[in-house]
């Protein structure tokens, strides 16, 4: 299992809960290494496995060569969760380009980038899952992230459009969406913003990052084996 940006919040839980379920993890990160030794320590004092790897998902030819030496160094990848992304939140008409395409780069061209280069190995083998961590700002509106919810409408396009062109190597593809999650992305968001969050759910709170590693555990499992071009809601209520 190759899981992108496994260090910190949502993936740190999908990681946590796949290696608890006895899978052999492989889990990227960009910049913060101590963080994610230190996931890897705590996993293997449990008797577990896990490995990290750096990879920039800006550069598709550090995600090529990574996913060549994981399938060399750990076997073959049987499922990856496209988790890692970041935000750059301005209002639309002030946003700089680089605001924009570093989001539009890492979300949605590393994303494809990177699956495109699992696919190309799980196809061989007839066997796969692959899993988009969309957004509820893919689905409805929100202020301030044009870029990041154009990326993740994008991802929810990509996951119907490879769900059919995969089908027939019996590769699964869906997308979970989120709503507020308490990680780091939302804990950095100014104070008046992040109070009105409980207010504006259905549910009266935020949601909790394993709260979101279940249901990618259930897509990943063999429960899941006739969902594929699904994108499944997490929010609460916030966007019913
Ligand atoms: P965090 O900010 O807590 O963690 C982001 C992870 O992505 C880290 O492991 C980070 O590595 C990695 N990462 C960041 N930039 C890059 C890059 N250029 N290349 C490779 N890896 C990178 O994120 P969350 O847990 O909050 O979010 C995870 C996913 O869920 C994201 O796709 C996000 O859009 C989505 N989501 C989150 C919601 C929320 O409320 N939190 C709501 C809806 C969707 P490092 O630690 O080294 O920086």
């Amino acid at each position: 299992m190759l899981v992108s940006g496994g260090s910190r919040g949502i993936g740190r839980a999908i990681v946590e809960q796949l290696a608890i379920q006895g899978a052999h993890v492989v889990f990227t990160y960009h910049r913060q290494h101590e963080t994610a030794q230190a996931l890897v320590r705590t996993i293997r004092e449990q008797g577990m496995i896990c490995h990290a790897k750096q990879c920039d998902l800006n550069a598709p030819d550090e995600s090529r060569a990574m996913v060549e030496a994981i399938e060399e160094e750990f076997g073959e990848i049987y499922a990856l969760v496209n988790n890692a992304g970041i935000t750059q939140d301005k209002s639309f008409p002030t946003m700089s380009e680089t605001d924009w395409l570093s989001v539009i780069s890492t979300n949605l061209n590393g994303t494809a980038l990177l699956t495109q280069a699992v696919l190309q190995k799980m196809m061989f083998r007839k066997e796969g899952r692959i899993i988009m961590m969309s957004s509820v700002g893919g689905l409805r509106a929100s202020s301030g992230q044009s870029n990041y919810s154009s990326t993740k409408a994008a991802l929810i396009g990509l996951t119907r459009t490879l769900s059919h062109e995969m089908a027939r190597f019996n590769i699964l593809v869906n997308a979970v969406a989120p709503g507020y999650i308490a990680t780091d992305m939302v804990l950095s968001m100014p104070e008046s913003s992040r109070s009105a969050i409980p207010k504006q759910v259905p549910l009266r709170r935020m949601g909790a990052v394993e709260e979101v590693a279940a249901p990618v555990l259930f897509l990943l499992s063999d429960s899941a084996s006739y969902i594929t071009g699904h994108c499944m809601v997490v929010d609460g209520g916030l966007s019913a």
